[in-house]
């Protein structure tokens, strides 16, 4: 990302030297003295406008490095010895593109302040999010977008004590600064971290009361999530400060106590930029100090709280457990070869195929937060997300282990790459086998559908024998033959078959094995009827108003991007007039589709259609009645019929699921469960619950009779979860409806749930 670092002459002369000294703070607390504190610069970070229509954050920053550039005189020379600033004044570069293309082709020569004027409205999706919709703001942790993974290297490299993060909220508001909400800051954060903030914050306050601009802090968001930008550095030993100034949206707008212009949100902006640096240089010790010492209390943490630390199963989907491997590295967290095998909670992890991860590490706070299940909470009210329990979301096996750990462990991994692909059995004769257990299989298996080389997914187990010996295949296991079934004496082209098989097994790491004939000693032969055909999948999706961009967004992410796959993006409007004959798969992300829209895809569906309904489209499918389920309710009324008006947000509240993850038992015999465990962890957002009323065998999932693995629920909801629909598979006419309850592609992270999603793309036209 492009940011600019800001120090004086002398400064910049020793950069390195600096960096040198900075990072023993973290990587070596009690290297470093009082003393030697009291001679080093403070390293600030101010991050702008990570949402791409809050505009006003990119300007101030513009602004600020002028003023840093080109001030004279010895208060700005104080400051530039005393610190190094890093400004990063565009976080989010293709939001702020869309949002002013949009602005600025719908401004006159006199800007209009009316707020039903198109300048003033953005059409969908709007300018906040990134070129895939996602809001980079909840990336910082998980880091699957290359805008964060570029901040959080810079992060990673200079290790801030200050980072500031400028947002926009509504016009009607005024201007935010940190300390947020108190019974929501995060429990692993620090109470001297508040401290701090309440005593920057009195910087910011005398900034605005100079300038006559009004201000409040603690009466709204909160810290509690690290995946935020004011949040994740209050995890890394940092002070991280969110600002919002309410937004003028266009040039001008008409706010409750007269005009709104954009010019004196930017002066906000900027003033709070000046206060940050003011409060930087003033706290310099203090902020140092504090860094130091959350590092060396880490270490202690880790000696005192726990003996040993967390071995990673790399056997058990090895890919995700290597993407999973990966994001720990972006964040510093060190880890080693596993060099002897090890016993854990009753399973066997082999020497060369773990990774170890010791508690006594400067991340160990950090590894421990990103990676705990909670179940308890202060408060019942979320900003955002409850819980992000990462192993949950990767569906990895990340064992805490109290044995020995320098004897297990090897030489330190510095950099995870993806491998454990596989060709058993060399060329194949007869026809090869792919096993459905690995992340990217799906990718593999588009790649022999984009050369036309037909395919089957076996519907029963079945052996081979390899070397003479058995060797035994799953449901979901797909079958690549050279030879044609219905076409006597056909065949493909065998190369291209065996390169494609070689690339897959590099590129995408998957386990294919070489059968040299069709019969097998146990189930199916490999041209019986068990084998289904699978159709190369032409998919539509629901893009445009009405449509959860977020929803949306995801889905186009994993299709497009991570699995390079074609999609057709439509507008919902214009579903009712599209020939969606184009497509055997249509993803639906909208509830409210019009009749016409409606009517075209359900007489697509009956047609032979595969329908996927992600969550955001539940209530569509229910009107329509293509699923059998009821919403539960909660009784509300006696809930609250004790309590004072200003209990009743928060009692209403408290009922919301803002994102929590339950635990699903699934029928791994239904293809869109192939390849998968009986058990497994999905993410849940929306407070809407529904029951299953259908007929036996469609309901694919559904909640454990134990569901809540992390995250907050309300009690009376919690008691109704068991039992209740997660995923539904239905015929419709000659086609067929899935349906999912759950966010499968949750921001990018949720390996293990994405899994369902790409099997009912490719199998949810054969069942
Ligand atoms: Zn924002």
């Amino acid at each position: 990302m492009i940011h600019a670092l800001v120090s004086s002459p002398a400064n910049h002369a020793r950069l390195d030297e600096i960096r040198g000294e900075q990072v023993l703070l973290s990587d070596s607390p009690s290297s470093v003295s009082d003393d030697a504190i009291q001679e080093m610069p403070v390293v600030l970070m101010q991050s702008y406008s990570v949402h791409g229509n809050e505009a006003s954050g990119t300007e101030a920053a513009i602004l600020y490095l002028y003023y840093l550039a080109a001030g004279e005189g010895p208060a700005i020379d104080e400051a530039l010895y005393n610190a190094v600033i890093i400004v990063e004044p565009m976080q989010n570069p293709d939001g702020r593109d869309r949002f002013a293309d949009w602005v600025n082709r719908n401004r006159g020569g006199v800007a209009t302040m009316d707020s039903q004027d198109r300048e003033h409205s953005e059409p969908w999706p709007g300018g906040r999010t990134n070129h895939y919709w996602f809001d980079l703001n909840r990336d910082w942790m998980v880091t699957q977008h290359p805008e964060s993974k570029g901040r959080i290297e810079l992060f990673q490299t200079w290790r801030p004590q200050v980072l500031t993060d400028h947002h926009e909220m509504g016009s009607g508001s005024s201007f935010f600064f940190q300390p947020g909400i108190p019974s929501r800051k995060n429990p692993n954060t620090p109470e001297l971290n508040v401290r701090l903030t309440e005593e920057i914050a009195t910087y910011h306050a005398a900034g605005f009361d100079a300038i006559g601009s009004t201000y409040y802090s603690e009466e709204g968001y909160d810290d509690f999530f690290y995946g935020k930008g004011s949040a994740y550095p209050d995890i890394n030993g940092s002070i991280g400060i969110l600002f919002e100034q309410a937004s003028s949206r266009a040039l001008r707008a008409t706010v409750s106590d007269g005009e709104l212009h954009y010019a004196f949100t930017v002066r906000n902006q900027f003033v709070a930029s000046l206060t940050t640096l003011k409060a930087g240089i003033a706290m310099r010790a203090d902020l140092l100090t504090y860094q130091r010492d959350f590092y060396a209390t880490s270490l202690e943490m880790a000696q005192k709280n726990r003996s040993g630390g967390w071995i990673l199963d790399l056997d058990d989907g090895r890919t995700r457990a290597q993407l999973f491997a990966q994001l720990l590295k972006r964040h510093r967290v060190e880890f080693y070869e596993l060099t002897q095998d090890v016993q854990v909670n009753g399973k066997t992890i082999r020497a060369g195929n773990g990774l170890v991860i010791p508690d006594e590490q400067p991340q160990y706070r950090l590894i421990d937060s990103f990676t705990e299940r909670t179940l308890e909470y202060q408060d019942s009210l979320f900003y955002d997300v409850s819980t992000w329990t990462l192993p949950l979301a990767f569906d990895v096996n990340l064992h805490s282990y109290s044995g020995n750990l320098s004897s297990v462990s090897g030489e330190e991994v510095i950099s995870v790459a993806l491998d454990g692909g596989s060709l058993v059995g060399g060329e194949a004769q007869h026809a090869y086998l792919m096993r459905w257990n690995r992340f990217y299989a799906p990718r593999a298996l588009n790649r022999f559908m984009e050369a036309g080389i037909p395919v089957n997914v076996a519907h029963k187990p079945f052996s081979i024998l390899v070397d003479g010996e058995k060797v035994w295949f799953d449901r979901g296991t797909v079958v690549i033959p050279l030879k044609g079934r219905d076409t006597p004496g056909k065949t493909w082209d065998a190369n291209t078959v065996h390169t494609i098989a070689k690339m897959a097994v590099k590129m995408d790491h998957v386990e294919i094995t070489a059968a040299h004939t069709g019969l097998t000693p146990d189930g199916p032969d490999l041209g019986g009827g068990s084998m289904a055909d699978l159709t190369k999948p032409r998919i539509a999706m629901t893009a445009g108003s009405g449509a959860s961009s977020g929803q949306t967004g995801e889905a186009w992410h994993a299709i497009s991007e991570r699995f390079r796959m074609e999609v057709s993006l439509i507008e919902p409007s214009r579903f009712g007039g599209a020939d969606l004959s184009r497509y055997n798969t249509i993803i639906l992300t909208a509830s409210g589709l019009s009749d016409a829209a409606s009517n075209n895809i359900l007489s697509w569906t009956r047609k032979g259609g595969n329908l996927i309904v992600l969550s955001g489209a539940t209530s569509w499918a229910l009107r329509n009645n293509l699923v059998d389920i009821e919403s539960m309710s909660i009784d509300m009324d006696s809930l609250t019929e004790n309590l004072d008006y200003h209990q009743m947000d928060e009692a209403r509240g408290a009922q919301a699921i803002g994102g929590s993850i339950f635990q699903v038992d699934l029928d791994t015999s239904h293809p869109i469960a192939y390849g998968l465990k009986d058990q497994m962890a999905l993410f849940h957002q929306g407070s809407t619950l529904y029951s299953f009323t259908g007929s036996p065998g469609q309901l694919i999932g559904s909640y454990s009779m134990n569901p809540l693995m992390s995250g907050y629920i309300s009690e009376e909801k919690l008691a109704q979860l068991p039992g209740l629909a997660s995923v539904i598979a239905t015929g419709e006419g000659r086609g067929n409806v899935i349906a999912f309850m759950e966010r499968l592609n949750f921001r990018a992270y949720w390996y293990g749930s994405q899994r369902l999603f790409f099997n009912s793309i490719f199998f949810g036209r054969s069942f």
